[in-house]
């Protein structure tokens, strides 16, 4: 499995952002254990484990699992990962339903068939379908966060709907980053742009409300991006912002 892990290093815990070419993950490590923010696809749970692995942790210190929102990119790989390992699953209050699959709010083949003929989604499409893209299994137990200031790297939320209508982004590493899932995003498999950007209308529920949410992220005084997809990137979060914001 081809990944990528950045650690940033603060006084209680240290943050390490796990980057694949189709999705990235969060491990937040303090003496307490493990907090994952999202879990890859269903067929990424083996590489979540193996993510652990190199930085010293397992599968028994997972203590929980914080999603920025419930698409099956980020919630796949911790279904996969709950038939072996016990967690608590936590997601923002109107996000919860989504998790535990009372409904789906994510592109599927009619929304896709608009631009499913370019070369680069048939190829995204050839990657993520084998990674289990086409789930439907959710976390039936999905619950709303509270308190999370007392999980492993004491994490924030920062309430962000849009991309889907409970999706929250995560202040982590003592106000030093943002987990930002897919409410702003630094590249794509089915975009040639690197940089901050937004996912386009097809992969979102409410594009304004995205675009609106991002102020959230533009005020904190974090200087490093951890999207859901592409690269950290580094800078402050009003330009990334901006940045996105300039290529609707
Ligand atoms: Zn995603």
């Amino acid at each position: 499995m081809d990944m990528q892990i950045d650690t940033l290093t603060s006084r209680a815990s240290t943050t390490h952002f796990v980057s694949t070419g189709t999705v990235n993950w969060v491990i937040l490590q303090s003496d307490a254990g493990v907090t994952l923010i999202d879990g890859g696809y269903p067929g990424h749970a083996g590489a979540v484990l193996e993510s652990l692995r190199r930085v010293g942790s397992a599968g028994e210190e997972i203590r929980a699992a914080l999603l920025t929102h419930a698409h099956v990119d980020h919630l796949g790989g911790l279904v996969k990962l709950r038939q072996k390992y016990t967690f608590d699953v936590y997601a923002h209050a109107d996000e919860v339903a989504h998790a535990r699959r009372e409904y789906l709010e994510q592109a599927d083949a009619a929304s896709l068939a608009p631009i499913a003929w370019q070369p680069r989604v048939l190829r995204w499409l050839s990657q993520i379908i084998p990674l289990g893209a086409l789930s439907k299994s959710g976390v039936d137990d999905a619950a709303p966060f509270s308190g999370l200031r007392a999980l492993p790297g004491n994490p924030v939320a920062i309430p962000t709907p849009g991309h889907t209508r409970g999706h929250s982004a995560y202040l982590v590493a003592e106000g030093e980053a943002v987990v930002s899932g897919d409410a702003l995003i630094s590249g794509h498999p089915i975009t040639s742009h690197n940089g901050p950007q937004c996912l386009g209308p097809i992969f979102t529920h409410d594009p304004d409300q995205g675009a609106e949410s991002l102020e959230a992220i533009a005020v904190t005084d974090a200087t490093l991006l951890l999207p859901g997809h592409g690269h950290l990137w580094e800078g402050s979060m009003r330009t990334a912002v901006n940045e996105a914001l300039s290529r609707r």
